[in-house]
């Protein structure tokens, strides 16, 4: 397949965010697809070459690929750098570099998807001494033969910065008008989605298959599950409203969510965010298997850090010692853990998702067998309001977030949040409700003790609808001078020369990052704000939503990614909520 057509569509993408505008396009897209490279496509339309949890990353820097322009184009490196500088994209300033290209290629190759994604994918895989002289190779040898237009594109892709804004939805929108000619059937391959966590696969199969392919979707093992979440609740009453009369409480154990794939002495980890994170934890790759009754299983569990004297459960923070590539073994003396485990989604060649969570829980208190090392999570099963009072002290009291309630009949919803789950938190007592996942997007620098740091750092809340991050507050309390160095370390990695097109604020930054770091903040309330972008003209015309008194609680979200964010949406409930409360108050 011609790779023009692909650069056509990424050109007239980049012109809208209008969903259904975007989902034409992908359908005119899908239509000239050949099967055979449908899930190239849909992994470069994602800026991607496989799916995250394969943790392949094209990481290649932007001084590198301005010597690949140069190579290819006999335009100096100076006058490519003074043209990126006027627009901040390099994609494009390649573009324009190559239209005054001083060498001529005589024997021009065609440049099909297929040598693109071949040749980015070599890219990605190159390691060892002479990597930078092989990439650059690779990518002026791709330079040669493209179109300005292509180049701008193949820049993009390699620098990850293509942001077409298109929601995995979206995608599925796509493929389910093209292949099976109604948009309905999406929900249909969003299970299969949910499962395999990996889109191209899903197009493939679809394309391939159809809709009977697709319904006969099944589980893999060492193939992520996208995970189940919780809807927030604030108190004991409130769980009884909407769980009715029996359920689950388990303790809300604050440490990592790990998925673990098993099978024999293998055993491979993804965190929430379905990263592979195996190699953090060599002690739960050998000790785990001892303690699992099944030929091949997946779990979940939550990892937590624990002081070894006395059994109590550490805040999570305690876990990022583990973060870390060398002397890990020292970590693992240092900062000892036990893995708590809370439910079972594939046992044996069959998947357990569709089981309520009473036989699922059952089961997986039958594989798991407990030790020092290995713990199921504590529940119990309630049926009032004071049973879950004192469940939820007693788990504070051992060092936890507070619980998780869920319902004893349900599947288990991989990839959605809803009401089979609820989350009932400690701070969820405080005056907003509950604490925040925001994305750190800008900074400003500090002055006094914080010269040479940033002083006060922009955030913002994942839009998922238009897959942009919006603000809703600067913040510049609850940093400790640790906080704040370490802040510094990870964001000078971030900044980028001009503002992502994913970020959306009005504010004038002094320096903007990548959205990619996640942390925890707590705030007095959400009021109105004419200048913040979160959940704009949602309640009011004109206005968004901002966090009132916002303040740092000392977590860094790792496992977070920028996606798994808080949304506008659960701004928005948490704004109605306290607006609720004020009004029950003046009932009173
Ligand atoms: P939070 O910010 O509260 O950790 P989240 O967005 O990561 O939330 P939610 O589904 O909203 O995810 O809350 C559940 C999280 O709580 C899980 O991701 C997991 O890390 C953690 N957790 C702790 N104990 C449990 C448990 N018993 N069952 C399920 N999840 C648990």
């Amino acid at each position: 397949m011609e790779f023009s057509i692909l650069a056509d569509t990424f050109s007239k993408m980049e012109t809208t965010r209008k969903r259904l505008e975007l989902t034409q396009h992908l359908v005119e897209l899908f239509e000239k697809t050949p099967q055979q490279v449908i899930s190239k496509i849909v992994y470069l339309l994602q800026g991607k070459l496989r799916p995250d949890f394969e943790g392949i990353e094209l990481g290649v820097a932007e001084k590198l690929a301005i010597r690949a322009i140069s190579k290819s184009s006999g335009i100096p490196i100076k006058k490519i750098e003074t043209e990126y500088r006027k627009g901040g994209d390099l994609g494009h300033a390649a573009s324009v570099i190559l239209e005054q290209k001083t060498q001529t290629t005589f024997l021009m190759e065609d440049i099909t998807v297929e040598r693109v994604y071949e040749t980015l994918f070599k890219i990605a895989k190159i390691g060892g001494t002479r990597s930078q002289d092989m990439k650059m190779k690779y990518i002026s040898s791709l330079l040669n033969d493209a179109t300005p237009i292509e180049a701008s594109f193949i820049l993009k892709i390699l620098l990850g910065t293509l942001r077409l804004g298109i929601a995995e939805n979206t995608v599925m929108d796509g493929l389910a008008i093209t292949f099976t000619g109604n948009k309905e059937n999406r929900k249909i391959l969003e299970h299969a989605y949910n499962v395999s966590s990996d889109l191209g696969k899903v197009a493939e199969v679809i394309a391939s298959k159809g809709l009977e392919g697709i319904e006969a979707f099944q589980i893999e093992l060492f193939n992520p599950i996208r995970p189940m979440l919780a809807d927030r609740i604030r108190s004991e009453e409130e769980a009884v409203e909407k769980m009715g009369e029996k359920f689950a409480a388990e303790y809300k154990l604050d440490g990592e969510r790990v998925q673990l794939h098993i099978e024999g002495q293998k055993v491979v980890l993804f965190s929430r965010s379905l990263e592979n994170i195996t190699s953090y934890y060599p002690d739960i790759i050998e000790k785990i298997p001892k303690s699992i009754q099944a030929d091949k299983v997946i779990l979940e569990a939550e990892i937590v850090a624990i002081n070894e004297n006395s059994g109590e459960f550490l805040p999570f923070q305690e876990l990022m010692h583990r973060r870390r590539k060398y002397r890990i073994e020292k970590a693992i003396s240092q900062y000892p853990i036990t893995v708590n485990f809370f439910d079972v989604l594939y046992y044996n060649e069959t998947s357990c998702l569709e089981l309520g969570y009473e036989q699922r829980r059952k089961l997986l208190e039958k594989i798991v067998k407990e030790n020092d090392f290995v713990k199921h999570v504590p529940m119990i099963i309630v049926t009032n309001k004071n049973e879950i009072e004192e469940f939820l002290e007693n788990s504070i009291n051992s060092g936890c977030e507070g619980l998780m309630l869920k319902m004893l009949d349900k599947p288990y919803q991989a990839g959605s949040r809803g009401s089979h789950w609820l989350k009932l938190k400690r701070e969820y007592r405080n005056e907003l409700g509950d604490s925040l996942d925001l994305v750190v997007i800008g900074a400003f620098f500090g002055k006094g003790r914080r010269t040479g740091r940033y002083g006060t750092l922009l955030l913002a809340t994942y839009e998922d609808d238009q897959d942009t991050f919006t603000s809703i507050c600067k913040v510049g309390t609850g940093f400790t001078d640790d906080d704040l160095d370490q802040l510094y370390q990870i964001l000078s990695d971030k900044v980028t020369i001009k503002k992502n097109p994913r970020i959306d604020s009005n504010m004038e930054a002094d320096v903007w990052f990548e959205p990619e770091l996640v942390i925890e903040v707590v705030a007095s309330e959400i009021t109105l704000s004419p200048i913040h972008k979160a959940a704009r003209d949602e309640i009011r015309k004109n206005t968004g939503l901002a966090l009132r008194f916002p303040k740092f609680t000392g977590k860094i979200r790792i496992e977070k990614a920028a996606e798994d964010a808080s949304t506008n949406e659960e701004v928005i409930t948490l704004y109605k909520g306290q607006k609720k409360i004020a009004h029950d108050k003046n009932r009173m």
